[in-house]
């Protein structure tokens, strides 16, 4: 007689997602681990009388999702201040920003505007958000973080401390509202850093916008993230949670490379950390974003024959970086996106000792870029949900032009050629089974998966890229017992797979959301 099972999901239709993909009926889970994974009634004998038996009635069961490239602290934001991510249009932007307003925050803001889906298509400029207060500071985060939007009160406040290089000044043809020679609000870069510097949320506040990022995440079925993080108190309040076993959700910290010296004096390094919290990747750029136009590319963007992106850490530097994080026993996460970036981020990683190290975003690689990966060994960790851009007319269509939309992103290719594909996020917005969605009915084959694909790229993908295949990803017999359970099928439903709702998210093999409505 073996030790009863603490809970045990029966009657529902578990996809195992190994290689090949496993149906059974049922899970039993003991001490946070898969026991046994089976058909109902032979599950049933593992459940004693103390054991919690909760029927799935036919839901779809599969490994929690692993979200491989979060900012956790910024998604918080999006639930605590205004969510622009979600303004149908420019106007819907500055009503969301005026209802944000606290009497007891001196800052109104708002996060993850995407200007390419709105009817105007431009950038909220000083005279709208003067609009939203004369008296108080306004600001407007675009939804790469790269560049963001202020109204006058916030210009002044951050003179001095944003480099005139990266405020955009009006030119007297572009915003007509904006006296010419004047800031119009728009900023860049470095300028967008000086911005996150006078916004940062304290210990306390951290926590708050964690707590409400985690809550967010497990209501999307997710159980495990690789969160980015730099020059916060996120990782001191992470540690925190665990530490008073309140951490229900599994992080793996991928640190800024400002942080190498202090990370090298404590003695850290990759996978080093316990059930909860681990140590992960040193995380570094190469070039910007195709939205701000600074993502580095061969030709120059369709819609402006001047440029061709920027380098916001040159070749040089991330050959440096990377020598000293690999010498300290770090993996490497290097963000790159235009083809030139890929390049970059490919040869210098391919030289570097270690392995599994990652390129994050990877949006437009060639057929050689690709098969480069494979060769070294480098995750791919993508953002299928980046897909959305890459129909005609979106925003990789007007900067790129046909040809680099439709061979962007292109995951088929990637996982043809060997590579391993670690799907994430990227907060935009955190959403697994949005971003499985966009793959399975992207708009040409090359960036079209398998349901299954798609759903092992955000699963066992995740794990492989955080070393943590022998533990999370799928589900059997000795692994963690982090689930994610679906009111109804995608592979029944390939064609609406955004439209399914997550019923049940389990971590440890403990409920962290319901979202059950019977
Ligand atoms: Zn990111």
């Amino acid at each position: 007689m073996t030790t009863a099972a603490d809970v045990v999901f029966v009657d529902g239709e578990v996809h195992t997602l190994t290689e090949p993909d496993r149906e059974a009926e049922a899970v039993a889970v003991r001490d946070g681990r898969v026991l046994r994974v089976a058909d109902t009634y032979e599950i049933e004998f593992l459940a004693g009388v103390d054991t919690t038996r909760i029927d799935l009635d036919g839901r779809v069961l599969l490994p929690g999702f692993v979200d491989a490239h979060v900012h956790m602290q910024q998604l918080g934001q999006y639930q605590v201040h205004a969510d622009l991510g979600a303004a149908t249009d420019l106007e819907d932007a500055l009503d969301r920003l005026q209802a944000a307003a606290r009497d007891d925050r001196d800052w109104i803001l708002g996060f993850g505007f995407d200007e390419s889906t709105w009817p105007e298509d431009r950038f909220p400029t000083r005279a709208d958000l003067d609009r939203v207060s004369e008296d108080r500071p306004v600001a407007a985060i675009r939804v790469d973080m790269h560049s963001a939007s202020l109204n006058t009160v916030a210009l002044d406040r951050l003179e001095g401390a944003m480099p005139d290089s990266d405020v955009e000044i009006a030119d007297g043809d572009s915003a007509a509202d904006t006296e010419t020679g004047q800031p119009t609000g728009v900023v860049y870069e470095a300028a967008a850093e000086a911005l996150w510097a006078a916004i940062e949320p304290d210990r306390a506040e951290t926590r708050t916008l964690l707590e409400a990022a985690i809550d967010y995440a497990h209501s999307h079925g997710v159980t495990a993230v690789h969160d980015m993080v730099r020059e916060s108190h996120a990782p001191r309040v992470y540690r925190e949670m665990d530490v008073a076993g309140q951490l229900p959700l599994r992080v793996r910290l991928n640190y800024w490379s400002d942080h190498l010296d202090a990370l090298g004096e404590l003695g850290l390094r990759s996978d080093a950390g316990g059930e909860f919290l681990q140590v992960g990747a040193v995380k570094t750029y190469t070039d910007g974003s195709f939205g701000s136009r600074t993502a580095k590319v061969s030709t120059p963007y369709a819609d402006d024959p001047e440029a061709d992106g920027t380098w916001v850490v040159d070749p040089e530097e991330l050959a440096t970086i990377v020598d000293r994080a690999t010498e300290q026993g770090f993996q490497v996460a290097v963000h790159a996106i235009g083809d030139v970036a890929v390049g970059t981020a490919l040869e210098t990683l391919a030289a570097a000792p270690g392995d599994r190290h990652r390129i994050e975003h990877a949006e437009l690689a060639t057929d050689e870029h690709i098969e480069h990966f494979a060769d070294a060994g480098i995750v791919a960790s993508v953002q299928p949900n980046f897909l959305k851009w890459a129909g005609e007319g979106g925003l990789y269509d007007r900067r790129l032009g046909d040809e680099r939309r439709t061979g962007s992103n292109r995951y088929a290719r990637f996982l043809e050629a060997g590579v391993p594909l670690a799907f994430g996020s990227d907060c935009m917005p955190m959403d697994p089974l949005f971003g499985v969605h966009q793959t399975v009915n992207a708009p040409v084959e090359a960036q079209r998966l398998s349901v299954t694909e798609a759903l092992r790229a955000y699963t066992a993908g995740g794990a492989y890229a955080g070393h943590d295949e022998h533990r999370m990803g799928t589900i059997e017999s000795g692994k963690l017992a982090d689930f994610v359970v679906l009111e109804s099928s995608p592979w029944e439903q390939p064609g609406a797979i955004d439209e399914i709702e997550v019923a049940l998210t389990v971590v440890d093999g403990k409920i962290v959301y319901d979202g059950r409505t019977e």
